[in-house]
């Protein structure tokens, strides 16, 4: 009943655009591990919970059922049963995220959440530390990557396409600032596996990504 697939690297990528369609296009299950930490740093927000203190956020997150729901090819994030999708993109979520998800306890739980959710299917889960941390065994690992110019330039036309208009620069900067934080955190943080394949898509297309993925799995 299928492989497990790995997909890491920095942020805006395309990792998720793109392991949604492996995902979609081998019948495995798709694992966006970022929107757990959203969705944690989200529900930590609206609950005023102080998001230094690790034993707080770990008291929540043990408080908290996040679910994700497949959905239109897609894939719905379901807080406490409410569909939060668009909430844990947003700019307040997504400039605190990388300071819950450096925390011991946050960071232990929810790797044990992820590997739950791997069991005993066909997967492909993307995040930060999954070929290293959380599924070290994924029979394919992906370290995806492309030029912090393209990725602002990325995340710049996603945002426009939901009708967000944002600051080509202060993405940038938003993104590298994540990188950073993700990179030198302690725990599991942001680094390329021993023995994940690179693959830059600066200048490929989602397609092309997408087939490359596919014939590597199928190998
Ligand atoms: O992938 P996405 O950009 O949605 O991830 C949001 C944040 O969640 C990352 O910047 C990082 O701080 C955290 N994260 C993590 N480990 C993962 C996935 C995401 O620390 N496996």
């Amino acid at each position: 009943n299928g492989i497990i697939i790995a997909i890491d690297g920095p942020a805006a990528a395309g990792k998720s655009t793109i392991a949604k369609k492996v995902a979609q296009k081998l019948g495995f299950t798709y694992i966006d591990t970022g929107a757990m930490y959203r969705a944690l740093t989200h529900k930590a927000i609206r609950s005023d919970i102080n998001m230094d203190s690790d034993k707080d956020l770990g008291d929540l997150l043990l408080h908290t059922e996040i679910l994700l729901i497949p959905k239109n090819g897609g894939q719905a994030v379901l807080i406490d049963g409410v569909d939060c999708s668009d909430e844990i993109r947003s700019q307040e979520v997504t400039s605190n995220v990388s300071k819950v998800a450096a925390h011991t306890t946050v960071r232990k739980l929810m790797i044990e959440k992820q590997r739950a959710l791997a069991e005993g299917t066909g997967v492909v889960m993307d995040g930060r530390d999954i070929g290293t941390a959380v599924l070290p065994a994924a029979e394919l690992k992906i370290f995806m990557t492309a030029s912090v110019d393209e990725r602002a330039e990325r995340r710049f036309q996603e945002n426009e396409k939901r009708g967000i208009h944002s600051s080509l620069s202060q993405l940038k900067e938003e993104i590298e600032n994540r990188d950073r934080a993700d990179s030198e955190r302690e725990i599991s943080p942001l680094k390329m596996a021993d023995d994940a394949i690179l693959v830059d898509t600066t200048s490929m297309s989602i397609d092309e990504v997408a087939d490359k993925l596919i014939e590597l799995a199928e190998k």
